[in-house]
Order: structure tokens, then sequence, then C-alpha cells
């Protein structure tokens, strides 16, 4: 689907190779370098060896990146106190003032392009597609919420009252936010929180995730770059049990904005709920998925297939947003099947760093083993129905998953997310169909999903019944683009707001009504 070989429909070579070359060579110069870094915080952090951790490259986890010092418990707290400090200042700084520094920002990220795409796929297992895709959103992150800023922090709204009264209504920012950010979007999430918070007047403490910390710092470098106050954003990388749980029970944390897991935002919640005497704090949670598609029979099989295969193994199934369970209307359901199958067979899994690569590594060996585990039980519960070769050369010195598909009864048989390439599919009578929305709903996510039909009615009103944050019609159910598909879910799947949308900076900000006796 994405390599350099592939032609489109009309059989246009798309020639992918020769767009992406001059990246490739630039990339080549950052190929070899070990980073090794330390927590960027308002106050100098000495060297401890004991306290570093090594990085290596999912593709090739012989292959050395760097490694990282994590920040400890007294670090974290020393942090929060830097935070606290800025805070009046960095709130009193005009909002075109801060604007502009995500401005800078953005545009160091696009100088810095090439460095950071090989520290996505060295780092993440990223693949170049994927990695340009990714700093592309970061950058719309911050181009985005710097104009939202702009109207939303800049002049109070007048309102009315009594002869000799005057009301305005304005907002600012609410204190300081901890933003704990996930491994499968290592730029794009980790900055749209941590941009997003900034600009509406917070101070930020970021904690990347633990396996893709150095990328984070490069990103954080550029930031100061740009102008940010060393005080106002904090790098604090390390694990979910110290840092996270520093932040989370700290109460002088204001909010917090978390990607992850659905049990993680549950165990942030109640540390929040815990604390005494604090102020009730706010929780910006995205998590998880188990993301379904309807195809009914007057889809077009091709078209789906190829929307289900990138929705499904894009970024090998690493995006909260993949497709995990794919319903079939029964009488398509074979030829859908088949050309699927014929699809997955032509997918190459492998280095990322090569332009013919379909699918890149999953994240570490703790994700293979679960994925793999989730394989063998499936072979058992459901009937195998696709999975694509591995070849050893490409694959052995990595943790790859080859991308499979299973056919089941329906999404009862999962019980949560399997964060990879492993597709589902059942089968549905039309005459079972409210049923199958049914028991989709009660499964209590509600992150994205796509209905596939030539009837528009019918996926109308599909895309009504269905609760979901994101719902796509016709094509794959991935990349949502910022300002132009708002993203973020309901139920398990998260709080909302979403990210990338008109409301998101609300969640961030506190609102301060002023009324003068003239
Ligand atoms: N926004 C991404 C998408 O639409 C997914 C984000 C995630 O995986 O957390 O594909």
């Amino acid at each position: 689907i994405y390599g350099p070989t592939r032609k489109n429909s009309k059989g246009v070579n798309l020639n992918i190779r020769s767009q992406y070359q001059p990246l490739v060579d630039e990339m080549a110069k950052f190929m070899d370098k070990e980073h090794h870094v330390k927590p960027l915080l308002a106050f100098d952090v000495p060297d401890s060896p004991s306290d570093r951790h090594e990085v290596r490259s999912p593709y090739d986890t012989r292959q050395l990146v760097g490694s990282v010092q994590w920040t400890n418990k007294e670090q974290a707290k020393k942090a929060v106190d830097a935070a606290w400090a800025a805070f009046p200042r960095w709130q009193a700084t005009p909002v075109e003032e801060r604007a502009q520094i995500l401005e800078r920002f953005a545009d160091g990220m696009e100088n810095h392009l090439a460095e950071l795409m090989t520290l996505c796929s060295r780092e993440g297992g990223k693949l170049l597609t994927d990695g340009v895709d990714e700093i592309r959103e970061a950058v719309d992150f911050c181009r985005y919420y710097a104009n939202r800023a702009r109207d939303l922090f800049g002049e109070a709204t007048p309102l009315p009252g009594p002869t000799g009264e005057s009301n305005e209504l304005y907002m600012t920012g609410k204190g300081v936010f901890a933003c704990i950010s996930p491994w499968n979007f290592p730029v794009a999430i980790f900055c749209g929180q941590m941009v997003a918070s900034a600009v509406s007047g917070n101070c930020v403490l970021a904690k990347p995730a633990e396996q893709t910390s150095l990328v984070a710092h490069r990103v954080v470098e550029l930031l100061y770059e740009a102008g940010m106050p060393r005080d106002v954003v904090q790098l604090l990388p390390g694990d979910g049990p110290t840092v996270g749980s520093v932040l989370s029970s700290d109460r002088r944390i204001t909010g917090v904005a978390f990607t992850g897991s659905t049990d993680t935002a549950h165990i942030i919640n109640r540390a929040l709920a815990a604390r005494e005497q604090s102020a009730i704090a706010t929780l910006i949670a995205e998590t998880g998925g188990l993301n379904a598609m309807i195809v009914d029979s007057t889809a077009l099989p091709e078209q789906v297939v190829a929307d289900v295969v990138r929705s499904s193994f894009q970024s090998a199934g690493q995006r909260c947003s993949a497709l995990r369970m794919l319903y079939l209307q029964e009488d398509v359901a074979d030829r859908i099947i088949e050309v699927l199958k014929g699809a997955m067979d032509e997918l190459s899994v492998g280095d990322p760093r090569d332009l013919g690569t379909d699918v890149g590594p999953v994240i570490d060996e703790d994700a293979r083993k679960g994925l793999q585990a989730h394989i063998e039980r499936m072979k058992g519960e459901g009937r195998l129905i696709a999975e694509t070769k591995l070849n050893p050369e490409q694959t052995g010195d990595g943790t790859f998953v080859a991308p499979t598909a299973f056919e089941v009864e329906g999404i009862q048989t999962l019980e949560t997310e399997q964060f990879g390439p492993i597709l589902h599919i059942a089968r549905y009578k039309a005459s079972e169909l409210d049923q199958v929305i049914d028991t989709i709903n009660g499964k209590g996510y509600g992150l994205t999903f796509g209905v596939h039909s030539r009837n528009e009615s019918f996926a109308k009103a599909i895309s009504e019944k269905i609760r979901a944050g994101n719902v796509y019609v016709n094509r794959n159910i991935i990349g949502a683009v910022v300002g132009v598909q708002p993203f973020g879910g309901q139920g398990l799947s998260g709080t909302g707001p979403k990210a990338g949308g008109p409301h998101y900076l609300l969640s961030f900000a506190t609102e301060k009504t002023r009324t003068v006796n003239t």
C-alpha cells in the first residue's frame, strides 16, 4: 500500500522513493549518533549513573540509541515548586507572546524534520511515512492552538449590566498541569498536550513515555530555543510509578492531561481524588478503544480492504484509533475476506527505515509477548484467516508481530484492546444489525467507528446510533487531522475535550468575571 513500487488504481507508480529520498539522505547524518540525556528541569540535575536507562531500537534490539537518566522523586517535587513559582509570571505574559513561542517552535520542528524523524524511527520504530505525519501533526497542533489561544485569551468579553456597572468575562490559566504522554505518538501527542497547557497560561511538567524519552528531550530543547522559559515547561523522564505517581498525588497539581490506557486513567483519577486539601483537579484523559467497522452488502470490496488494511495495520496497529473488529454482512463476507487475504500476503514487515516496508515493529518485547499470547489464544478460540509471513532476515533481531486476522463471533469475544496488528472479523445478517450496534455500544468504549456502504441513509442511521467520538464513512478510521477531525472519544475511551478541536483549550483554562462599580 505504501511501498516504493506500489501503483494506484490507475496503474500510476506512486514512486514514494523519489519523494522521500532527500529526507532519507538527510536522516543518514543522524542514524549513528548516540543520545545520552537527563531531565530538563528549572534547576541543574546532577549526573546519576544508577538512574540511567538504555534505549534500544525496536527493529534491532542490538542497536543502542542512547540512554535516559530518569527523574527521581525529590527532583519531581522540586520541579513542582519551580512551576508554581513561575506560574504568576507566565499567566501574566500576554497571550500574543505565548502564541508566538508556539509558532517559532513549529518552525523549529519543521527545520529539524529529518533529525526528529530519525529519532522517531530509531527509538519508536516508526515508518518514515508515519514519522512525517507525526511531525506534521505536532506542527499543526502548535499553529492551531496558538490561534485558538489568541481568540480565547485575548480580549475580555464585555457583558451587560446596569448603569454605573461594567462587567466582563475573561480566561486565564489554571496553574500547573502534568502532561503524561504515550510512546505511540512521541512527538504529536507529547507536543499537543504540552503546548495546549502552556499557551493557555499554565506551567507544565511533561512526562514522556519511558520508551520514547529521547525524542521528547530533543523536542523540548527546540521548545526552549523558540523562547519557552525553562521553568514554564520542564521535562521529567521516568517511569509511571515514580514520576507519574508523584505528580498525580501532589496536591499542587491543578490538572492532568493523559493519553494511554483506560486502567492507568483510572489510577490517575483515584490518585487525584485521594489528595486532601487540594483543589479538584481537571483530568483530560484520552484512552483506548475497541474500534469497529460495519460493512454492508453495497460496499465496494476493494475499497473496503484498502481501508481495513490501513486502519488495522498502519503503524503496526499501534494507534488508539486502529480498527480491531470488522463486521461484514454475510453476503459479501467471503469476497472481502478473499481480497483481504491477498492484501495481507503482500504486506512487507521489516525495518521501518526502508521505504518498502509497510509494517514496522511493535514498541518492545513486553508488547510483542502480550500480542503473541493473544494470537495464540485466538488460534484456539477463533478461526485464523490470514497471517502475514515474517522474513527472519528482516525481523529476527527486533520486536515484530505478524499482521494477523481472525474470524470470531463478535466484539463480545474481546475483553480489552490489543494494541497491535491484529484484526478480528465477524459476519452479520441484515436482521441482526441492531443487535450488532447494541453489542458494540455495550462494550462501553467509544473512540473511532467506521461504516462502509453505498446506501447513504443506512450509513447515516448507523453513524447516529453508534456511541463513538470519531465516525468515518467510506474511508479508513485513522489519522485524524488537526482542526479537520477533532479527535477523542467517550465512555471508557476518554473524557474529552477533543484534541485538535476548537474547544480543547477550554479545559486548560479557568474563567474569571470582573465587575466594576464605575
Ligand atoms: N489521532 C490518531 C489517529 O487519528 C490516534 C491517536 C492515538 O493513537 O492516541 O489515528
